[in-house]
């Protein structure tokens, strides 16, 4: 945890926040910060700052806080995953969060096992929990906006146009024609498959909502690797 994420109710003053749980245990525990030390603390959707713990007692931990940066800038990419089992999504989610992706849609597919649309994962509130994880490691504050996305083809043809309008769009895909290019200066809508991939129906009806099949060499990566890989080729 490099970040202290402050939301609303932890609010106790203008500039004073009480914590209490996870976070205090971190700060207590692992940081083994105490009283006068200073923290690096953020409200969600809002600034960085730091924050000097100044009450420290069995009611929680009171830290005073000063806000004044921004948080750092997003990564202009829009990222299509194809629901991948909850244990990856787990890990997927932390690291896109930590990367900047602010965007993510997740997406059927034929080669999505079905029962992984029924984990309890998907509840918001846990897709919040992973994602903020990602921001507390990465020190941001702006949390991501996640949209599922049960059924492939209306999706596809309903919404996704809009969703990619004004960006370049590709799907990650082994063995495409074109090698997936380096540092995109213009927004990006990329479509990421699953373990076992897109199947070719797939790819064809993302190609005619505009989508570039792209590739990244020979080896085929596993979808966790494939996402970062994929995301640090596109950004400038
Ligand atoms: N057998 C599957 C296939 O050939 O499509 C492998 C799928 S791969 C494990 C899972 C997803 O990661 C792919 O659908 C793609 O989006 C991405 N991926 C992995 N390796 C890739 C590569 N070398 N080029 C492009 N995309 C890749």
């Amino acid at each position: 945890m490099n970040l202290i994420l402050l939301d609303k109710e932890d609010f106790v003053g203008q500039h004073r926040v009480r914590l209490s749980g996870r976070r205090q245990e971190h700060i207590v525990n692992i940081q083994r910060a105490t009283i006068g030390d200073e923290l690096r603390v953020g409200k969600l959707n809002g600034l960085l700052g730091t924050g000097e713990i100044v009450r420290l007692d069995e009611d929680g931990l009171e830290i005073e806080i000063q806000l004044e940066q921004q948080p750092p800038t997003p990564l202009p990419i829009t990222l299509l995953l194809a629901l991948p089992r909850p244990k990856m999504l787990k890990r997927i989610l932390q690291s896109v969060s930590s990367l900047g992706v602010k965007k993510i849609y997740l997406l059927n597919s034929y080669r999505v096992d079905k029962s992984y649309w029924n984990s309890p994962l998907l509840q918001p509130e846990k897709l919040t929990e992973q994602l903020m994880l990602g921001l507390e490691q990465s020190r941001d504050t702006v949390l991501p906006e996640i949209n599922l996305c049960p059924r492939f083809k209306p999706f596809v043809e309903d919404e996704l146009p809009e969703i990619s309008r004004h960006t370049l769009s590709y799907v990650a895909h082994p063995g495409a024609e074109t090698a997936c290019p380096h540092s995109i200066s213009q927004k990006v809508t990329l479509a990421i498959g699953p373990e076992g991939g897109f199947i070719p129906y797939e790819v064809t009806k993302l190609q005619n909502c505009g989508f570039l099949p792209i590739h990244l060499g020979e080896r085929i990566l596993r979808v966790e690797t494939a996402v970062p890989v994929l995301l640090s080729r596109l950004t400038p």
